[in-house]
């Protein structure tokens, strides 16, 4: 699910589209956390649906719940990456370019932080959103496999 989220990154902050704030729903600069966008909900599902895909190769069972199944969990995951990110995750403003950015240095200088949890890093939220996407995976797939 990570590999679906940062395809998602990698492809949202590609094009030049709106993305919005999941929480918010503020219009936000493209790469921001919580930052979502058409082009990185696509990317999203290609992500996951790629992972489904490879994962066939070992499992028997039925597929098409697993791939449901696998779509589902890095879709709920890539959503709840973006809320804690924008909500708990800690951000930074460059103070040379003045963008919100999610590192502590940026543009060869320290960056200021303006929100957030201080522990709760980047690699936080996206361990905490898989993890979780993980479980909703499992969830669902015991509700599809004993219907
Ligand atoms: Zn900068």
């Amino acid at each position: 699910m990570v590999c679906a989220d940062t395809w998602a990154t990698e492809i949202g902050t590609m094009g030049k589209f709106k993305t919005i704030d999941v929480l918010s729903l503020h219009r936000v600069e493209q790469g921001t956390s919580g930052g979502v966008s058409l082009a990185g909900c696509t990317g999203t599902i290609l992500g996951a649906a790629v992972i489904s895909f490879s994962a066939l190769y070992w499992i028997t069972f039925n597929h098409l719940s697993f791939i449901l199944l696998i779509l589902i969990a890095g879709f709920a995951g890539s959503i709840l990456d973006s809320v804690l990110g924008t909500s708990i995750q800690t951000q930074f403003r460059c103070n040379v370019c003045k963008k919100n950015v999610e590192a502590k240095i940026h543009c060869g200088n320290l960056t200021t932080k303006i929100k957030g949890i201080k522990w709760i890093s980047n690699d936080a939220v996206n361990f905490a959103a898989s993890l979780c996407g993980a479980i909703f995976g499992i969830i669902i797939f015991e509700i599809l496999s004993f219907k």
